[in-house]
């Protein structure tokens, strides 16, 4: 072969690869972004070894990297809050050890607990007797643990007695069977140790329960949004901002609950779409925040919509991702509803480019980071993907079961070209 055919067939490749390979290349950056935030040196990104503030400065030097500015050198944006945290759980029914995050969790605002129990397993018929707070009050005075029988949250008999027995508790040990586990991260401490366990792991005639969790309580705990933005070409005192939130649940004891969709893909998609905006700048300033504290209870968005960075008023859209890593079963846009030109706009740009399948309109929800600028006027989406991933809050939502479809690359594209009618 000649260097001039050598040098076609060298063009040929290369055009190939940048039409086929290049939005696999964009996705597979995304997956190493999501690899790196859910890797064991970030502990789940909760509070426990700080995994939070390690989550925060690799965002912040991947801020700084791309080109991006800063209100501060280090990009941070500090707030408190408290947390309850644990550092050791382990729960043996009959001397077998039960896997943490899967078989059981400890209720997010559980207290310490150690010892071994004899089981008192509240049957339904227990449950719904008008004796069993007396019942469940007795058996725990004779050194025997309750395990409440599972209920549909429909049952509304059995779900109020449950809710009785547990507030009439204190400094007590008690098991609540569940059909699914779902964690969270508490900022209080009751007085009592709930574990929830599976059912479907559960022996009812099983006579030994023995329990040994340490809780460890942190008062006013330093965690930390981080903020960089692209200066806007023609009104740089106007703002758009790009949302997502970092933190996850963190680690129970041994177990790391490592947020691969939850949010570390939003955070993927934020990246990448700042290092687009940063070479393609706009004609407002676009603001990128990762915030922490979300799963505490949207503690950071909180701070930020109170000590804003940059004025609200001048704030003219908020758009949050949370739940980026699926698609194939489209969108769903929270305020899509409320803010009806945009959504309108949003849709017509999906239906002319064919990215996701549906994109679906709700109303407000308290249940991500554009929440509180949304009740402070701000005009505001929170998009989420939808798709059959499953995984929700549990151990099992991690790089290993998350891998990175078309609808990322979709999605990606969905949100640069809805900045940019923004714009
Ligand atoms: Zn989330």
């Amino acid at each position: 072969m000649n260097i001039q055919a050598t040098t076609r067939v060298l063009l040929l490749v290369g055009f190939v690869m940048t039409v086929y390979i290049c939005p696999a290349q964009h996705r597979e950056s995304a997956q190493q972004t999501i690899n790196t935030l859910c890797s064991e040196a970030f502990s789940g990104r909760g509070y426990v070894n700080k995994g939070d503030s390690v989550a925060s400065n690799y965002i912040a030097k991947r801020m700084r990297d791309m080109g991006l500015k800063g209100y501060r050198p280090d990009f941070l944006n500090p707030f408190l809050l408290n947390v309850n945290t644990f550092s050791r759980t382990q729960v043996k029914v009959d001397n077998k050890d039960l896997r943490p995050g899967l078989d059981y969790i400890v209720a997010p605002e559980a207290q310490s607990a150690e010892g071994k129990y004899k089981v008192f397993y509240v049957s339904p018929k227990l449950l719904s007797s008008t004796k069993a707070v007396k019942k469940v009050k007795s058996a725990i005075k004779k050194g025997f643990i309750p395990v409440l029988c599972s209920y549909e949250a429909t049952n509304k008999v059995l779900a109020e007695n449950a809710a009785k027995i547990k507030k009439s508790l204190s400094g007590a040990v008690f098991i609540q069977l569940k059909s699914s586990l779902t964690w969270s991260v508490a900022t209080s401490q009751s007085k009592n140790t709930e574990i929830e366990l599976l059912d479907s792991m559960f022996d009812r005639y099983s006579s030994e329960i023995s329990v040994s969790i340490k809780a460890v309580f942190m008062n006013d705990y330093v965690s930390q949004n981080v903020i960089g933005y692209v200066p806007g070409l023609e009104k740089p005192d106007s703002f758009i901002i790009l949302c997502a939130h970092y933190d996850h649940l963190g680690k129970m004891g041994n177990v790391t609950f490592y947020g691969a969709n939850d949010n570390a893909s939003g955070i993927a998609t934020m990246l990448d779409l700042a290092t687009y905006f940063v070479n393609h700048p706009q004609r407002y300033s676009i603001l990128f925040i990762a915030f922490g504290g979300e799963e505490a209870g949207l503690i950071g968005s909180l701070n930020y919509v109170r000590k804003p960075v940059v004025p609200l008023a001048n704030t003219r859209f908020v758009f949050n991702m949370d739940l980026m890593g699926s698609g194939d079963k489209g969108a769903t846009i929270v305020n899509g509803s409320i803010y009806k030109n945009e959504y309108e706009a949003l849709t017509k740009i999906n239906t002319e480019k064919e990215y996701l399948p549906v994109i679906k309109s709700r109303g407000k929800a308290a249940n991500s980071d554009h929440y509180f600028f949304t009740e402070a006027g701000v005009p505001s989406f929170f998009i989420y993907l939808m798709g059959d991933y499953s995984f929700y809050h549990s151990p099992n939502d991690s790089p290993d079961n998350l891998h990175l479809g078309e609808y990322y690359d979709k999605s990606f594209r969905l949100i640069r070209d809805f900045i940019v009618y923004l714009n």
